[in-house]
């Protein structure tokens, strides 16, 4: 999702500029930006839908730990909608936590982006790792995501996760922004910048969720969210490193829409990044054991007695979790388009180019982070992905088109 909170909506007004029908032609800025090529927005694009539950916990990640039997257990699970962009920083807690009783060699349950990463951060501190997972991270839930650094996104409910978790979360986002700037400019680039623009027929504002004081019920009286304003939100704190928001003056604004911001987002490429990190995993000795657990006590049964615990939305069956809520998502894929790498987000639709493809995701601006959530079937809609296609296709009219 394009970061930066600011909202988007309206009914489509006066236009900015004149697009052309090859390029997006921006009118000259005083250092001469290249215009855009215009992204291809139509359904016969379509190569792929995916499906995934987001594995949103209450409280925020369980990092806890617990003994079983002989063993550690270091739970690593319930990141929500910023799995991939907490994972470095979230698997340096849990790989730290196991490291307090000096163990040789550790168990990694779960090969998503939270068991993988983690099971590389601690063989780069020196231990021996085997992951014992159903899948390898090709098909895991990861691979369903977007791919984008949205640390903040459905991370908790403020009120379950407790004043401290901004701190934790706040090493956790620093210490996995950090490990993302190693990997940029690396081979396959799993991590790139690229622009973002926010589109809007009316003035972009900040956007602040109050909470309505006709919804009653709430998560502590459900056991689920009710409303927005439950939800966490700790972006604010990164500000002095995350590139901000800049509101676009009509000459630099090429999309048929009368307003546009633009930021510079960090992206991951899931092929290419899942690649890098399994290959680093074996290359530096890891084991991969294809194992399905059903109970906790199962996991006392391995050699390794510190196992760090990333089974993600699953840990709600395998641990009865049940302060996880299924928060279903979707994601349309169209063809890579790499002459037009950027990202664009206009009424309910986003479009981000990257080298695996053009994600494409369809929001319900009303319900924002109350959608989908509850909802736990993983089928794909492709009328979902149609109707988000159908909402970008208007920012690249011709001028005659729309006149
Ligand atoms: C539509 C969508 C878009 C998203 N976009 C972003 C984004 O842009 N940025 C971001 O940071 N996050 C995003 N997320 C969230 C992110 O995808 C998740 O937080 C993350 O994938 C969770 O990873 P995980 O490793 O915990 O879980 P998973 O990927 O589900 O991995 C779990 C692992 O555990 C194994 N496992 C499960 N049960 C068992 C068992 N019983 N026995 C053995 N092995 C088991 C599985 O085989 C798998 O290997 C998005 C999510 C969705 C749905």
């Amino acid at each position: 999702m394009l970061r930066g909170g600011l909202a988007l909506g309206g009914a489509l007004g006066l236009q900015a500029c004149a697009p052309t029908a090859t390029k997006v032609a921006s009118a000259s800025s005083r250092f001469g930006r290249p215009p855009l090529v215009p992204m291809r927005l139509t359904p016969d694009q379509i190569v792929d839908i995916k499906c995934c539950i987001r594995p949103f916990r209450a409280a925020g990640p369980n990092l806890s730990t617990e003994q079983i039997g002989d063993t550690l257990v270091v739970h690593n699970y319930g990141h929500g909608g910023s799995g991939w962009s907490l994972s470095w920083g979230s698997g340096e807690v849990a790989v730290t936590k196991a490291m307090s009783v000096l163990p040789k060699e550790i168990a990694v349950v779960g090969c998503g982006i939270i068991g993988l990463t983690a099971a590389v951060m601690a063989q780069r501190a020196g231990l021996k790792v085997t992951i014992y997972a159903r899948e390898t991270i090709q098909r895991t839930r990861s691979f369903r995501a977007s791919g984008s650094y949205t640390p903040d996104s459905r991370v908790c409910l403020a009120e379950p996760a407790g004043p401290g978790f901004g701190d934790l979360w706040e090493q956790m986002a620093r210490f996995s922004w950090k490990s993302f700037r190693t990997m940029l400019g690396v081979a396959g680039d799993p991590v790139v910048f690229h622009d973002s623009y926010g589109l809007s027929d009316t003035p972009p504002h900040r956007t602040e969720h109050p909470a309505d004081p006709a919804i009653t019920a709430s998560y502590a009286t459900t056991g689920r969210p009710q409303q927005q304003s439950e939800f966490g939100h700790y972006s604010d704190r990164l500000k002095d490193i995350v590139p901000g928001n800049i509101p676009l003056s009509a000459e630099e604004n090429p999309f048929a829409a009368p307003y546009a911001t633009r930021t510079s987002q960090m992206h991951f490429n899931f092929a290419s990044y899942g690649q890098i990190l399994l290959a680093e995993f074996f290359a530096r000795g890891g084991r991969f054991e294809q194992r399905d657990f059903h109970a906790p006590a199962e996991l006392a049964g391995l050699k390794e007695k510190v196992v760090i615990h990333s089974t993600g939305y699953a840990a709600r069956d395998l641990w009865q979790d049940k302060t996880m809520i299924p928060v279903r998502g979707q994601t349309g894929w169209l063809a890579p388009q790499p002459d037009a790498a950027y990202s664009i987000h206009y009424k309910n639709g986003l479009a981000m180019s990257k080298s695996d493809g053009v994600c494409i995701m369809n929001f319900d601006t009303a319900l924002g982070e109350m959608q989908g959530v509850g909802n736990s079937l993983e089928i794909p809609d492709r009328t979902e992905t149609e109707a988000a296609l159908a909402a970008l296709a208007p920012l690249f009219a011709s001028p005659a088109a729309r006149a």
